[in-house]
């Protein structure tokens, strides 16, 4: 375990930070941020699948106590909620922000570094970018201005794992820890819940991508999450095979030194009751399977939840208090 962790992003000279940001930029030209490749002119006020825009869309943030443990400790994780999304799942249980449009506030850069700066002085322990993808250029900037103000947290890169190569390639050295999502090991499940029709292909390919840079997950000696690849699986009903091949490919292709999340929350929220299949909540029976056989394969840096999940773990982003409930 390591003492004293500094992030990677205080070590990145800023020349090179600033080469970071003009690249990343141009990629809102014609919008490549992820494997969507929507060709979209973001600067000139065009929106792509996701209907962002040119500047960050922040729905909400605070410190938050609803993620895994080592993300939270006693002060909670720095949590910045982005609007939009260029998934549309089906059982979003924060579709109110991703596709619904309920509540964003466009950010500056400056005003984006300035709620990370917040956070900090709140004593959040890392600043926690959800549905960070389609707005990578604009974190990278704000994490540079920041950086010069004194920010000194591990970022954490909250993801449906739905990224492209290019992006990922630009955040080296700047996300200390990513934690995507696997969700599916079929194309068929994907296209049919998420709208994604390539999105095994290209997930596991950014999974591939994340653990190069970044390794196993790892903890400080406080027990604070400070770098590496942590998964995290939705696992769905009526979908035990997906979930075993979800932990084949990860056991097999990367490795069980990552941290995984075998998180039973899912409930047919949303317009997820028209999907016969996946419109009733998870048994224990169902997670006990997965569970038992992400032992039988050795990950032994595995957080599972208490199978009432379902009923606690939906954020209302139209209410005050959007969170009443801790992982
Ligand atoms: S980030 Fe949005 S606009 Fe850009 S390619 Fe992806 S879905 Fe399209």
């Amino acid at each position: 375990m390591i003492d004293k962790y500094i992030p990677k992003y205080m070590a990145l000279e800023n020349a090179v930070f600033v080469k970071k940001i003009k690249l990343s930029h141009q990629m809102l030209y014609q919008c490549c941020l992820c494997p969507r490749q929507c060709n979209v002119d973001r600067l000139a006020g065009q929106v792509g699948y996701c209907k962002a825009g040119n500047q960050a869309e922040v729905s909400h943030w605070q410190r938050h106590y609803g993620e895994e443990p080592p993300f939270v400790q006693n002060t909670g994780a720095g949590t910045i909620f982005f609007a939009h999304c260029n998934m549309h799942c089906v059982y979003c249980q924060n579709h109110q922000i991703s596709q619904q449009q309920v509540s964003k506030n466009k950010v500056s850069v400056i005003g984006l570094a300035d709620i990370m700066l917040k956070l900090q002085q709140e004593q959040a322990v890392n600043i926690d970018l959800v549905s960070p993808t389609h707005f990578v250029p604009m974190i990278i900037e704000a994490i540079y201005i920041a950086k010069n103000k004194g920010l000194s947290i591990p970022i954490i890169y909250n993801t449906n794992g739905y990224d492209s190569a290019k992006a990922l390639e630009l955040l080296e050295g700047i996300v200390d820890v990513y934690m995507p999502d696997l969700k599916y090991d079929s194309e068929d499940a994907a296209l049919s819940y998420s709208d994604v029709s390539d999105y095994v292909y290209y997930a596991k390919q950014a999974l591939l991508l994340m653990y190069k840079q970044v390794g196993g997950f790892k903890l400080d000696k406080s027990g604070k999450a400070i770098s590496g690849l942590f998964v995290r699986h939705l696992i769905l009903p009526n979908n035990i095979a997906n979930s075993k091949q979800v932990l084949d490919f990860l056991h097999a292709e990367i490795g069980n030194d990552i941290g995984l999340s075998l998180m039973s929350q899912y409930a047919p929220r949303y317009r997820a009751n028209s999907f016969k299949k996946i419109n009733r909540v998870l048994n224990h029976q169902e997670y006990q399977l997965i569970v038992e056989y992400a032992q039988q394969l050795g990950f032994d840096k595995c957080w599972i939840q208490e199978l009432t999940s379902s009923d606690v773990c939906f954020p209302d982003f139209e209410k005050p208090d959007v969170f009443d409930f801790k992982f």
